[in-house]
């Protein structure tokens, strides 16, 4: 969810992801930061088509996710100029079909199951290690991408929300709040929907650390060289390591299970109410939240 935040406008032609090589580190920018690093399908891409080449290049051993401008990320694309949710895409993530000559919940499902669901555990997967840069909003779809990187560093303006229960739906797309959280703290994140700070954040041991607003990124990319000294292939296994165990878990079946809870409140909604997001923008959002 995002809205125009109080930035000056970036040129059409910008890209929507940054690529940079630091030393061992491959920086990746969301770079719409006048939408608040909304994320519409382009921008998916665009980190998609980063990842990827920052997994080929022997010369990058750890990535860095961040967001530019005052905010990581404040959701999926909702409601900006370029929102294109209903236009095709190339498929990657998966084999499901093109959602935009298809109806109802066909069609949400073959999209949502690519761009949120597939993409979020492609990330995942990346077989090097990657940091998320957290400031500011981190909401809801912004949560997808910091909880698929393996280390989160946040600034102390940072905050973390999941309201889309306000839409009638339990939770984003990628349903890892019970292994990122205790299972009675999600449940207080999603039945409230309120923002939790950084540092509730750090306490609840959803982030490593919480530091200056001003030092974020270079404290991130600090922690990043210094993980950037081990060996690329302990790296890659013991990433792998620690994601198998969350799977042994149940993270991975848990995700699948609450994808189909997610789509039936999407059809719910899309039954009885002014569409699947429960006739909810970003103003209506905001209201019901009091802000
Ligand atoms: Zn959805």
């Amino acid at each position: 969810m995002s809205d125009a935040a109080d930035e000056p406008p970036v040129p059409a032609d910008e890209p929507p992801v940054l690529y940079e090589r630091r030393g061992a580190c491959a920086l990746v920018t969301m770079n719409r930061p006048r939408y608040r690093n909304a994320q519409n399908s382009a921008m998916t891409y665009a980190l998609d088509a980063a990842f990827y080449r920052a997994a080929e290049d022997d010369q990058v051993s750890v990535v860095v996710l961040a967001g530019a401008g005052q905010h990581f990320s404040a959701g999926h694309d909702i409601g900006t100029p370029g929102r294109d949710a209903h236009l095709p895409f190339e498929r990657r993530a998966g084999l499901w079909w093109d959602h935009s000559d298809k109806q109802g919940a066909e069609s949400r499902y073959a999209r949502e199951s690519e761009v949120y669901l597939g993409m979020c555990r492609r990330w995942r997967e990346l077989p090097k290690p990657v940091l998320a840069s957290v400031q500011g909003a981190c909401v809801a779809g912004g949560l997808m991408l910091a909880w698929v990187c393996d280390l989160i560093v946040a600034a102390d303006d940072a905050f973390f929300a999941d309201p889309v229960v306000r839409m009638g739906i339990p939770g984003v797309e990628y349903f890892a709040h019970p292994w990122v959280m205790p299972p009675r703290i999600a449940k207080e994140f999603l039945f409230t929907g309120d923002r939790i700070d950084a540092r509730r954040a750090y306490e609840i041991g959803m982030v490593n650390r919480v530091v200056p607003r001003a030092e974020l990124e270079p404290r991130t990319l600090e922690l990043a060289e210094r993980v950037a000294q081990m060996p690329r292939m302990g790296l890659a296994l013991t990433k792998r390591a620690v994601n198998q165990a969350e799977d042994l878990q149940g993270l991975h079946a848990g995700l699948d299970s609450v994808f189909g809870l997610h789509h039936l409140a999407h059809a719910h909604n899309a039954e009885v109410a002014a569409d699947s997001l429960g006739g909810m923008d970003v103003a209506a959002m905001k209201k019901q939240a009091g802000a």
